[in-house]
């Protein structure tokens, strides 16, 4: 496989842009690779500006439910642009937007729409803390939440009181109300609880993790949040901007039974545009200016194109619940593909699965926190992706991502995945 071009656009791509890049893991730095520059992508494929096809489990990092530009969102988008791109003022369309998200997510009574992901974490945790008058928030070691300020703390061995930054740039002061636990572990949290529950004004998870791998919450440790948040008055926060409409159309309080106060979605509530959004119980949003003191704001909020297709992406997951099972069926075949080859190889690695999103970690099991993930063996993962990329097929470029399925991988492309995974293991192996 050549990427001569590729490498082309690269050397002139670094010239202008930090890293050649618009954000850090596309880099393929972590591989020791340059990256492939994409020309186009259609269905389940990315074709680089070589020519290469590759089968594709980055999918935009999940929004593409539905997988690259399907016909369904495309059609009719022209006539979107030649009504305007961005008014400054309302549009029906946000409204018709925000009961669609708040029918599918009956925790929340109203909903204020973004621009990403980060911005959805950073403005839920302002309105938390306006809320409840506190300052301290909790997160959990290696689930990520955007780059904004106070989220960017990586807690290093051992559980930190107070939070350090992981990026320089992040001054300690503003850190210094985030709190970091373990993640699973249940007597962590109730630890933290004990000490310092009363000036927590929120706790936000990923219960389901897609940023250390693929990490389960666990049922307990989710519903002991549940617990001590509403015993402590802390806002409970839910960042679906990975699990949201992914896991399930009704995300994850469908899957675990457990509602947060507050939720965050990304990326696949705009099928790839750039969006994001929280919402909350009414009492809460009530905090939001223009009702209430807490700023919060955005020019393109709500864009209209965004709109557009994240609302017709959505009425399409709402409508087609067999989408799901398809997705989960096809997921489990992958699983059980991978699987089955690491047993012919005698690799004691460990797959893990939540719905559609599949891991293969590089270390035995169970991988249920981030000191389990961070055991892989990288550099045989490094070959390993060296190798499946050469035989054409996408993952993410770092063993700390998960793979996306679409509706639009086919059981021929599961099945080549599962040769190429066997191939790409052998040979990464020898
Ligand atoms: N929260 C989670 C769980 C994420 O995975 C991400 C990004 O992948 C974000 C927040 C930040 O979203 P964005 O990249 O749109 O700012």
């Amino acid at each position: 496989m050549k990427h001569e071009k590729s490498v082309k656009v690269y050397e002139e791509a670094v010239k202008y842009i930090p890293g050649g890049v618009n954000s850090p893991v596309r880099a393929f730095k972590s591989v020791g690779l340059s990256p492939i520059f994409v020309d186009h992508a259609h269905g389940s494929k990315i074709y680089d500006v070589d020519g290469n096809e590759y089968i594709d489990y980055i999918c935009s990092w999940g929004p593409l439910m539905l997988g690259h530009s399907p016909k369904e969102l495309t059609e009719g988008i022209e006539d979107v642009i030649k009504r305007g791109t961005s008014f400054g003022v309302p549009t029906e369309i946000e409204v018709e937007m925000a009961k669609i998200i708040v029918d599918a997510y009956p925790a929340i009574d109203q909903v204020r729409m973004v621009n990403s992901g980060t911005e959805a974490t950073m403005s839920a945790l302002r309105v938390a803390r306006g809320y409840t008058g506190k300052n301290k928030i909790l997160k959990f070691e290696g689930c990520y939440h955007g780059h904004s300020d106070a989220l960017l703390v990586q807690s290093g061995s051992g559980t930190l009181t107070y939070g350090v930054p992981t990026s320089p740039g992040v001054p300690d002061d503003v850190v210094k109300h985030t709190l970091v636990a373990k993640y699973n572990d249940l007597e962590d949290v109730r630890r933290i609880f004990r000490e310092q529950g009363n000036d927590i004004a929120a706790v936000i998870v990923e219960t389901i993790s897609g940023n250390m791998g693929l990490v389960k919450g666990k049922q307990e440790f989710i519903q002991l949040l549940r617990d001590l948040c509403t015993e402590y008055g802390v806002v409970l926060i839910f960042d679906e901007v990975i699990t949201g409409f992914r896991i399930s159309y009704n995300s994850s309080p469908k899957y675990f039974g457990i509602n947060p106060d507050m939720v965050c979605f990304g990326k696949i509530i705009g099928a790839g545009l750039p969006v994001g959004a929280y919402g909350g119980k009414k009492e809460i949003m009530d905090v939001v200016s223009p009702v209430g003191p807490v700023y919060q704001a955005g020019t393109l909020s709500g864009n209209p194109l965004a709109m557009h297709m994240g609302k017709r992406n959505l009425e399409i997951l709402r409508d087609n619940p067999q989408i799901y099972t398809e997705l989960e069926r096809k997921a489990i075949k992958l699983e059980e593909g991978i699987k089955s080859n690491l047993e012919k190889l005698g690799l004691d690695y460990t797959v893990n699965r939540a719905g559609s999103l599949v891991c293969l970690f590089f270390t035995k099991g169970p991988v249920e926190s981030y000191d389990d993930a961070k055991k892989c063996d990288i550099d045989k993962f490094n070959l390993y992706f060296k190798e499946l990329l050469g035989r054409g097929i996408l993952v993410g470029p770092s063993q700390y991502e998960a793979m996306f399925l679409s509706n639009a991988h086919t059981d021929e492309d599961i099945e080549n995945t599962i040769n190429a995974n066997y191939e790409a293991l052998k040979a990464a192996h020898n």
